[in-house]
C-alpha cells in the first residue's frame, strides 16, 4: 500500500517567519512563530509539508529560507525541543505552487462558495489585516 500523505502548502512570511516588520529587502530578520516546530512534529507522520512563498521563485530565496529554518530548528533542538528520535525531518521547498490538499497562509480568506460573501466585499478585502499587523490608527 502506498503511504499517501496529503500535501500541506505552508506559507513562510507571517506563518513560519514572524515577519512583524513586513518585507525588508528580502532579509529574514524575525523569529520562528512560536509553536511551529512542535506543530511540525505533531503532523509530520501524516502529511507532506511543502513550504511555498513569494521567495520561492529564486534559488537564493529558497536557500535563504532553508538555511534559516535549519538553523532555527537546531536552536530549538538544543533548547530541548522534542523531535522524532530517529527519523530525519523532510520539509520540501517548492519553486512553484504545489498541488496542495490544504494551504496555511496568513493572508487568505477561505472561499465559502458564494462570491456575494460580505467577507469578499471591496471594503472587507481592503480592511484585511494579518494576525501580526495592527490596523492603521
Ligand atoms: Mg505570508
Amino acid at each position: 500500500m502506498v503511504d499517501f500523505k496529503p500535501t500541506i502548502c505552508v506559507d513562510f512570511d507571517g506563518v513560519i517567519h514572524s515577519y512583524e516588520r513586513g518585507w525588508q529587502g528580502g532579509v529574514i530578520y524575525g523569529q520562528v512563530v512560536p509553536g511551529f516546530f512542535e506543530w511540525v512534529e505533531s503532523v509530520r507522520d501524516r502529511v507532506k509539508l511543502v513550504i511555498y512563498s513569494s521567495r520561492s521563485k529564486t534559488d537564493e530565496g529558497v536557500t535563504a529560507m532553508s538555511l534559516w529554518l535549519h538553523e532555527k530548528r537546531d536552536e530549538w533542538i538544543k533548547a530541548g525541543g522534542h523531535r522524532h528520535p530517529t527519523e530525519p525531518l523532510t520539509i520540501e521547498f517548492a519553486h512553484e505552487k504545489p498541488a496542495a490538499w490544504l494551504t496555511i497562509d496568513d493572508r487568505a480568506i477561505r472561499f465559502q462558495g458564494e462570491w456575494s460573501d460580505p467577507a469578499l466585499s471591496p471594503d472587507a478585502i481592503l480592511a484585511f489585516r494579518p494576525w501580526n499587523s495592527q490596523p492603521p490608527k
